[in-house]
């Protein structure tokens, strides 16, 4: 039996999808091999990430001027790949910070140059977004960074901030990727580990300006410059073959649904779903405020730990798992990224209100 699994990641993939790559496992379209086997210069697999690349550019309307890679290291070796490509121009940067992967990234281009904080909401404990007239921008940055969708504390930005003189915009979307649409054209570089809304872990997709790679600092190890990746297709060495191809299945079950405007409506009124018991609740308590409440990583707590506790073990045993919140927040997390059924929205929210009925 599969459960529903709500966890922040590696989450839960479509079923569609895993059977697709359950029914091709042993022989991939009369290749007589799996995809895990193939080399990946072999005609075969390469098709296989172009028709990846191609959905992609198609599902997100990915503009020309962009470049799309297949790298590894998740969205953690972005957090030093950014800066070491990028302050090679200029050697200062600006990050908003917003939650705790923000936090992270910015502390790890401290490393690489002079960073500064263009804005923050720590003074709440993140439960709120830094707002566009309270961003203190340096217009002659090399780049602002900020995380669109944060995954710990289950926050959403509610606007895509403008900087100063086009300075370029730099966006960790690893945990909202997919799940509606963007204006890419906005960004100078989009990148996500995959293994929220894409696929399984190991692959990063990296989607930038075709004018940003090639200004590296000249200590960049060469996997890590940018251009070295976009001259070699993502194949200056072995990439993540079999994520990307899981990727491709992945967007192509998108595609049927309908899209980016089809996903979001249904990512809108599943999270509706859960927000609406808490909104009805003198039980529960939400800590992030209302216009930046996640549609993917939706946060709460019982009346006390105890009952946070007992609320886990409980959905645990129904087959809702994963719902434990982050270790030094506490309370619950449920993840509802694109793959989880309404079914599954539905089976948390009966037991939400049973729990209460039993608890309050
Ligand atoms: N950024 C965000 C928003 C995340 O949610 C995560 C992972 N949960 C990371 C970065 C780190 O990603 P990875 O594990 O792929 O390095």
């Amino acid at each position: 039996m599969r459960v529903y699994n709500f966890s922040p990641g590696p989450a839960m993939m479509p079923e569609p999808v895993l059977r697709r790559a359950a029914e091709e496992m042993l022989d991939y379209q009369g290749s007589g091999m799996s995809v895990m086997e193939m080399s990946h210069r072999s005609k075969v697999f390469m098709d296989i990430a172009a028709n990846t690349e191609a959905r992609l550019r198609s599902v997100m309307s990915i503009p020309d001027n962009y470049k799309v890679l297949f790298l590894q290291g998740g969205a953690t070796l972005q957090f030093s790949m950014v800066p070491m490509n990028l302050l090679g121009r200029f050697r200062h940067a600006d990050y908003a910070i917003s939650g705790s992967f923000s936090n992270k990234a910015y502390k790890e281009a401290k490393k690489y140059g002079d960073i500064r904080v263009a804005g923050t909401s720590e003074d709440r404990g993140f439960a709120y977004i830094p707002q566009q007239v309270d961003l203190d921008l340096d217009g002659g940055a090399a780049y602002l960074h900020y995380c669109m969708n944060n995954t710990v504390y289950g926050s959403l930005w509610d606007y895509v901030p403008q900087t100063k003189n086009d300075v370029p915009l730099v966006c960790d979307m690893s945990s909202c990727i997919l799940s509606e649409p963007v204006d890419v054209s906005k960004f100078g570089i989009i990148y996500a580990g995959a293994q929220k809304n894409m696929g399984p872990s190991g692959l990063t997709v990296v989607i930038i300006r075709d004018d940003l790679p090639g200004a590296c600092l000249p200590y960049t190890p060469t996997w890590m410059d940018y251009a070295v990746q976009v001259k070699n297709g993502s194949m200056y060495n072995t990439p993540a073959c079999y994520g990307i191809y899981l990727l491709g299945l992945t967007l192509e079950w998108l595609e049927n649904l309908g899209g980016l405007a089809a996903m979001q409506k249904i990512n809108r009124e599943k999270a509706a779903m859960v927000y609406s018991v808490l909104d009805a609740s003198d039980f529960y308590k939400t800590f992030i405020d209302k216009p930046y409440r996640s549609l993917m990583n939706i946060t709460f707590k019982a009346r006390n730990e105890e009952l946070d506790a007992k609320f886990v073990k409980e959905a645990t045993a129904r087959g809702l798992i994963n719902v434990k919140g982050y270790r030094d927040l506490g309370g619950m997390r449920t993840s509802i990224y694109n793959a989880m059924p309404v079914e599954g929205v539905r089976a948390l929210t009966d037991f939400m209100k049973e729990f209460e009925r039993e608890n309050a």
